[in-house]
C-alpha cells in the first residue's frame, strides 16, 4: 500500500480535498510507528494505511481518513492524544479517542460479547464515524488473521460475523459487510467455503459471463430506443449470503445459483420505472418478486426497484433498478450520505439513527446482560418495517410487530387507550403483524384506563412490553377497575 494510492482514491470521491493534512497525517503516523511490526512481518504502518485506504473506498469524508490513518498512535507509540489534537485538531482526535475506547475490551466470552456490543452501540450513537473506522480496521485485521494463533482466528471471526457484520448491515454498509463476511466465513467454516468458492468461480463462472452478455444485449437495445441512458453490470453474489440461502431454505447450490443477478443504474427515478416497464415487456415477471423500495424504503434507508423475470433460456433473472445516488447509497451506506450532504442532497442520517437510541434505552433499563443480548439480537439485528401513520410519519418496527407496538411507538398514551385498530383503511385485530408501507391508525378511547395484560403475549418491542408491565406495576387496583364494571 502506498499513500498514492490512498490519495488517489479520496480524489475520485472528493476533488478539493485537502491533500495536505493527509500527506503530514501520513508523515506522523509513519514516524510514530516507525520500528513496529504487526504478527505477519508488515511494517505496522501497513496497517494504518489499509484502514484509510479502505476508509477512502466508501467515500468516508477526509478527515474520517485522516482519522484512519492516525487510529492506533495513542494505544501504541510513545505519541499521545494530545499530540494528536495539537497537529490534527479536537474533532480528529475526539475520532482517534472513540476508536482507542473501543479496542479496550478485557471480558471473556458471553460478558465479552456483550461489552463489545454495547461499547460499539455506545460509539455509534456518540459519533458514527467512529464505527466506519473500527470496520475499516477489523476488515485489515480479518485480511491478516493468517498470523494468528487458530483459536484466535476462530474468536474474531465470530465477533466480526455476529456484531460487525449485522452493524454494517443496519448503516448499509453492504460492501464492508460482504467483504467482512466472506472472510469470517472462510475461517469458521473453511470446507464449505472451498466447496462453494470451487462451484461459483471455478465451474460456472463461464457460463455466468455468457449468460450476463445476452441479457445485456437483448435489454441495452431496447433501453438505447426508448433513450435512456444506462448502465448494466452482473452482481457479484459473495459466498456467505449463498451459503446463508442454502441454510436457510433447504436448497441446493444450483437452485439459488441458477438465479442470475443483474444491475441497472439510469439517471432518474422516473427511468427506474420506465425500464421496469420495459424489462416486463421483454421478459415475463415472476408473480410476487416485484419490490418497490424506491416507494417505501428499507429501514436503513435502501432504494431500488426489485423485480424477477423470465430471462432467456428460460431461466430466473434478478434485477435490481436505480440511480446513481441510489447506487452509491447501496454500497456505501451512511458514508455515501455524508458525501451526499456536503455535496447537496437534503438526507438525513439522524433520522435514520432512531434505532441507536432505542437500543441505547434498552441498555440502560436492563439488567440481565443474557436478556440483553436476546432483546437486542431481536430488536435490532432483524428486519425492520416501516410503517405509517394516515398523516405520512413513518415508524421503523421490528418484523413482526402488531398494531400494539406501533401504538407504544407513538405515544405512551396512545398504547394504554387503544381499543381498535384501522390498517390500510380496513378494522384489523389487535395483533395482526404489521407489513412494510402499512398506513396504521390506531383508535383510542380517552376513558380506557390502561392496556390489556394479554397483549404481552403478542407484543414484540421492548417498548411496549415494558409500558404495559410497568402500568400493571404501578396501578393494580386501577387494572382491577377495567374489568370489573362498576366498580369505583
Ligand atoms: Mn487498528
Amino acid at each position: 500500500m502506498t499513500l498514492k494510492q490512498i490519495v488517489d482514491k479520496v480524489k475520485d470521491s472528493n476533488s478539493k480535498a485537502d491533500l495536505k493534512k493527509l500527506e503530514s497525517a501520513y508523515d506522523f503516523a509513519y514516524k510514530a510507528h516507525k520500528g513496529q511490526m504487526r504478527k505477519n512481518g508488515e511494517p505496522y504502518i501497513e496497517h494504518s494505511m489499509n484502514t484509510a485506504f479502505t476508509l477512502a473506498e466508501i467515500r468516508a469524508d477526509l478527515d474520517i481518513v485522516v482519522a484512519g490513518l492516525l487510529h492506533d498512535v495513542p494505544e501504541d507509540t510513545t505519541y499521545t492524544l494530545e499530540d494528536v489534537e495539537k497537529l490534527f485538531g479536537k474533532d480528529i482526535a475526539l475520532m482517534v479517542e472513540g476508536i482507542t475506547k473501543l479496542s479496550k475490551i478485557k471480558y471473556r466470552g458471553i460478558e465479552r460479547y456483550v461489552e463489545s456490543l454495547r461499547k460499539m452501540f455506545i460509539a455509534m450513537a456518540n459519533d458514527p464515524r467512529v464505527i466506519l473506522i473500527k470496520f475499516a480496521d477489523r476488515l485489515h485485521n480479518l485480511r491478516t488473521l493468517d498470523a494468528l494463533p487458530p483459536d484466535k482466528q476462530k474468536r474474531i471471526a465470530l465477533e466480526t460475523l455476529e456484531i460487525y457484520a449485522p452493524i454494517a448491515g443496519l448503516l448499509g454498509i453492504w460492501r464492508l459487510k460482504w467483504q467482512m463476511e466472506d472472510i469470517c466465513f472462510k475461517y469458521l467454516y473453511p470446507g464449505e467455503y472451498k466447496k462453494l468458492e470451487y462451484k461459483y468461480e471455478v465451474e460456472k463462472k463461464v457460463e455466468r459471463r455468457r449468460f450476463i452478455q445476452k441479457v445485456k444485449g437483448v435489454l441495452s437495445l431496447e433501453l438505447r430506443k426508448a433513450k435512456i441512458e444506462h448502465e448494466i453490470t452482473g452482481r457479484f453474489k459473495h459466498l456467505y449470503s449463498i451459503y446463508k440461502k442454502m441454510q436457510v431454505k433447504d436448497r441446493k447450490f444450483d437452485e439459488i445459483y441458477d438465479v442470475f443477478a443483474l444491475r441497472l443504474v439510469v439517471p432518474t427515478v422516473e427511468d427506474c420505472y420506465k425500464a421496469l416497464g420495459i424489462i416486463h415487456a421483454i421478459w415475463k415477471p415472476l408473480i410476487g418478486r416485484f419490490k418497490d423500495y424506491i416507494s417505501v424504503p428499507k429501514p436503513n434507508g435502501y432504494r431500488s426497484l426489485h423485480t424477477t423475470v423470465i430471462g432467456p433460456e428460460g431461466k430466473a433473472t434478478e434485477f435490481q433498478i436505480r440511480t446513481k445516488e441510489m447506487n452509491e447509497e447501496a454500497l456505501y451506506g451512511i458514508a455515501a450520505h455524508w458525501y451526499y450532504k456536503q455535496h447537496g442532497s437534503e438526507f438525513s442520517p439522524a433520522k435514520q439513527m432512531r434505532w441507536i437510541k432505542e437500543l441505547l434505552d434498552l441498555q440502560r433499563n436492563t439488567k440481565d446482560s443474557h436478556d440483553f443480548i436476546n432483546q437486542a439480537k431481536f430488536d435490532v439485528f432483524r428486519n425492520r418495517i416501516f410503517v405509517l401513520t394516515p398523516k405520512g410519519d413513518v415508524y421503523d418496527l421490528p418484523e413482526g410487530s402488531t398494531p400494539i407496538d406501533f401504538a407504544y411507538a407513538v405515544h405512551t398514551d396512545v398504547g394504554n387507550q387503544c381499543v381498535g385498530v384501522l390498517v390500510d383503511d380496513k378494522m384489523a385485530a389487535l395483533d395482526t403483524k404489521l407489513k412494510n408501507g402499512n398506513v396504521v391508525e390506531i383508535i383510542i378511547d380517552k376513558n380506557r384506563r390502561g392496556p390489556n395484560h394479554e397483549w404481552l403475549s403478542f407484543v414484540r418491542t421492548h417498548k411496549a412490553k415494558n409500558k404495559i408491565k410497568q402500568f400493571a406495576r404501578r396501578s393494580p387496583l386501577e387494572n382491577l377497575k377495567r374489568f370489573i364494571p362498576g366498580m369505583k
